[in-house]
């Protein structure tokens, strides 16, 4: 298409064909560069071509077939300039500018510019000042992007996060559960899930308000996460219940997260203002053994592990009651 394009401005006889030749040649050069950058980067290998390839293509049509040949066009090359800044970022951008600064002084010295006394610094001026502009366009855009960038992540926080607690929230959780209960049901490894909710705590706000009763809440999230491990998921699915999720975990092992859980929380002194009491929890643990057949369905395990929850808060709470088992009291 260069070449055609080339041919096509040789019939014209345009007298500046020497510079735009050399522009040519300086893109087609940096065009290169750039593919043997791309080669070694092949991420980014679809969308910075196409701008590339974009970027070449059009300067080269609008050059060949509808500059006027006369000695303003080293204008078009000015405007050359910010648009490799745009288009292909700072470090091009500031090269496109020696490239082509270098080629245009060299390809004016060549030609009778008596009329244009002042083109030289003109030129070197307006290249400059529109390459810092590109410049400062182009580190505005980043500087936004980045904010963007840092916003949207914080959104996905809010979106999936308890702001109160750090827990999962209850959509989260669920469909990170539900994914790894497939994952573990193909391997043929056991799940359990626990069922954990906190012993009389509309009494705690009743009786310590509401700003307490968030504290305990924070608190009680911040004990459970230490009593899990960093494949366990744990979600806040109520006001005052989280669920847990533990997975390649069988029921004996998940009973002794469950104890561990109720006895951290019932020996943590929570205080408040000067305040401090105790919370306890009542825990309800069901499991999916390893190879069961038909597998169970995470809303089925959830509501298995609810059941034995209610089962240890009828039978005294601040305990942990496995599915199909008696709760047993605590002393
Ligand atoms: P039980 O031992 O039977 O579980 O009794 P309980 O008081 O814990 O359970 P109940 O369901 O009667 O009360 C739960 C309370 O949790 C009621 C509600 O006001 C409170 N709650 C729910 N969400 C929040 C919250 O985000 N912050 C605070 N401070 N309280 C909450
Ligand atoms: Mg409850
Ligand atoms: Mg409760």
């Amino acid at each position: 298409m260069a070449l055609m394009l080339f041919f096509h401005l040789m019939s014209k006889g345009q007298p500046y064909l020497p510079i735009v030749a050399v522009c040519w040649v300086g893109f087609t050069l940096i065009h290169l560069l750039h593919w043997a950058w791309i080669r070694r980067h092949p991420r980014q290998l679809v969308g910075t071509s196409l701008r590339t390839g974009l970027f070449y293509c059009s300067n080269l049509c609008v050059t060949a077939l509808w500059l006027p040949p006369d000695p303003l066009l080293p204008i078009w090359l000015i405007l050359q300039v910010i648009g490799a800044f745009i288009m292909l970022g700072r470090i091009w951008g500031w090269g496109t500018l020696g490239l082509t600064l270098g080629a245009s002084l060299w390809l004016l010295g060549r030609l009778d510019l008596s009329a244009y006394p002042n083109v030289y610094e003109t030129l070197c001026f307006t290249m400059f000042a529109s390459a810092l502009m590109g410049h400062i366009y182009v580190a505005r855009f980043y500087y936004l992007y980045d904010r963007l960038q840092e916003q949207q992540q914080a959104l996905q926080l809010l979106a999936s996060y308890d702001p109160l607690t750090h827990a999962l929230n209850a959509r989260a959780y669920y469909e990170q559960s539900n994914a790894q209960l497939h994952l573990c049901q193909r391997l043929g490894l056991p799940v359990s899930v626990l069922f954990v909710d906190l012993d009389h705590f509309k009494s705690i706000n009743d009786n310590y308000g509401h700003a307490m009763g968030d504290h305990v809440l924070r608190q009680a999230g911040m004990v459970l996460r230490e009593c899990l491990r960093e494949s366990d998921l744990l979600g806040r699915v109520g006001g005052e219940e989280f669920s847990i999720f533990l997975p390649n975990t069988a029921l004996e092992s998940a009973r002794n997260v469950g104890e561990n859980i109720r006895a951290a929380l019932e020996s943590l002194p929570i205080s408040f203002h000067e305040q401090v009491l105790r919370v306890t929890a009542s825990i309800g643990v069901s499991c999916s053994p390893a190879h069961c057949d038909p597998p169970p369905l995470l809303e089925r395990l959830q509501q298995r592990a609810d059941q034995a929850m209610y089962e240890a808060k009828h039978s005294g709470r601040n305990r942990v009651v496995c599915e199909g088992f008696e709760a047993v009291a605590m002393s």
